[in-house]
């Protein structure tokens, strides 16, 4: 399939619609400048985040310390709570870089992502996985199976088998899991249902993707996520963690690797670097927790629809366009996802059909082709803007650390299937660095598609984990 062309002609685009779409680009262009400073002021929120007082940036201690050695080998159930799906997997390490995976998905109930009662969600997982093992183990098990379950929210861990959740992004709203250890709970239920499974690590998405992919290429320097929620994960010392003075068992050398899952989806929650458009100030005021995941709000596939209704409810209000069409549907908050500005970019251009149809029968509204062109406009720069904002938070971390060169192991929704992300990332991050403009495949630093973080990863932690508590280590 031929690529679709990213730009048509805008002959026919009447002045009033250009001059909207000139505003549109000042509003959602970042330039490499601005990116250089985002980067600059990401550095020092990240060892904010390793300080004893901390700052906006949570930097999680993951309680990975070591690095894969692609030998780690052996079958672990992995759980991965997606925010739509939940996987079941069931890894069979090779213990020679390589892994088989076998998967189950179950759809989570929509309703469950705001439940009032903590227990559906459990439940849930705990039915799911009794129903996976009966299917993958019909005689039974002689042991009980060791689990990593993949959550990826902001958890805290103290130790690599707890995680008690800071706070729900993406959306998600369940009361009375904020401030609990989300391992507890989910063992509370195995255990309940005498499902004979030992949760052994809790592990983020990002966490899991670095070092799945470092099971199989060692130049990886990060794992990170461009999805619903945008995240990383790297390996830092502890000697330099600050606040990790006085936590760290003894028998933890102070020069041990430790892996942090940074969160910094919340960087930036003072609003002082990023440049903020009406749009993602109103984005932020309406949703369930203002003030928080400043960055996750304006580059996640969470809010990049979102973000294109209200530019197009604006223009509309201009009376631009959409003139005598019953817009009630648009108004619909959040009735746009990122299918929408991802579809509507995968459109082959000149008259841009797909989108019509999108538009007609989703939407109810019928389009003129400028007001298409426009539409198309705008989904072109909410995506890039995505892209390369994300890449600062890539860039901070490749500069703290001093990388050079590497592998950026990337996965989620919007990395994998948005048109143009892949691209637009690794120009963003070209940009912040200033190198010569070329294939992204010869830049020092390059993405890199992620192995499966959630089920490879998981098990190679638990793998790890196992194998230190053999050795007797905490
Ligand atoms: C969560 C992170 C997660 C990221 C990507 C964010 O909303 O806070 O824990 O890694 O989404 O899934
Ligand atoms: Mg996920």
């Amino acid at each position: 399939k031929k690529p679709p062309a990213r730009k048509g002609s805008m002959a026919d685009v009447p002045q009033e619609l250009l001059n909207e779409i000139h505003g549109y680009e000042g509003d959602f262009t970042v330039p490499a400048e601005k990116l250089q400073a985002v980067t600059k002021h990401f550095i020092s929120e990240l060892d904010k985040g390793l300080s004893k007082k901390g700052g906006n940036i949570p930097m999680i201690p993951g309680w990975v310390m070591e690095f894969p050695t692609g030998k780690e080998a052996g079958d672990f159930l992995a759980i991965d709570l997606g925010g739509t799906n939940l996987r079941v997997i069931l890894v069979k390490l090779g213990g020679d870089r390589t892994f088989d995976s076998t998967q189950s998905k179950y759809k989570l109930p929509d309703e469950y992502r705001t439940t009032k009662n903590r227990d559906d969600l459990f439940n849930f997982i705990a039915v799911s996985l009794d129903n996976f093992i009966k299917e993958q183990f019909p005689n039974g098990v002689s042991k009980p199976l060791p689990l990593g379950f993949t959550f990826s929210y902001p958890a805290s861990q103290d130790k690599i088998n707890e995680g008690i959740l800071q706070r729900w992004t993406k959306g998600f709203d369940i009361p009375n899991v904020e401030g609990h250890d989300v391992v507890g709970l989910l063992q509370e239920k195995i255990t309940a249902m005498s499902i004979p499974v030992d949760v052994v690590a809790l592990i983020n998405d990002t966490t899991g993707t670095l070092i799945a992919s470092l099971y199989t290429d060692g130049e990886t320097k990060m794992g990170v996520i461009f999805g619903t929620g945008v995240n990383g994960a790297y390996y830092d010392v502890c000697s330099d963690i600050e606040k990790l003075q006085g936590k760290l068992p003894a028998d933890i050398p102070n020069d041990s690797p430790m892996a942090i899952n940074c969160e910094y989806g919340s960087f930036d929650n003072e609003h002082v670097a990023l440049p903020r458009t009406r749009f993602d100030i109103q984005i932020d005021d309406e949703s369930p927790r203002p003030g928080q995941q400043a960055f996750e709000k304006m580059s996640s596939g969470y809010y990049l629809g979102e973000l294109l209704r209200l530019a197009l409810l604006e223009t509309h209000k201009k009376g631009l366009i959409f003139k005598n069409e019953d817009i009630s549907k648009l108004e619909k908050p959040y009735i746009m996802d990122t299918s929408y500005p991802s579809r509507i970019e995968d459109d082959p251009f000149e008259n841009l059909e797909n989108t019509d149809e999108i538009f007609v029968k989703e939407l109810g509204i019928n389009t003129t082709v400028p007001e298409r062109k426009l539409i198309r406009r705008l989904s072109e720069l909410i995506g890039t803007r995505s892209a390369r904002i994300a890449s600062c938070g890539v860039a901070a971390i490749c500069q703290k650390r001093g990388y050079k060169t590497g592998h950026i192991a990337a996965d989620g929704s919007v990395y994998n299937r948005y048109p143009g992300f892949k691209e637009a990332a690794a120009e963003g991050l070209r940009a912040i660095y200033g190198w010569p403009k070329g294939d992204a495949k010869s830049y020092p630093i390059q993405y890199v598609s992620a192995e499966d973080g959630s089920g490879a990863g998981a098990a190679i932690i638990a793998a790890l984990t196992q194998k230190r508590l053999a050795e007797g280590k905490s």
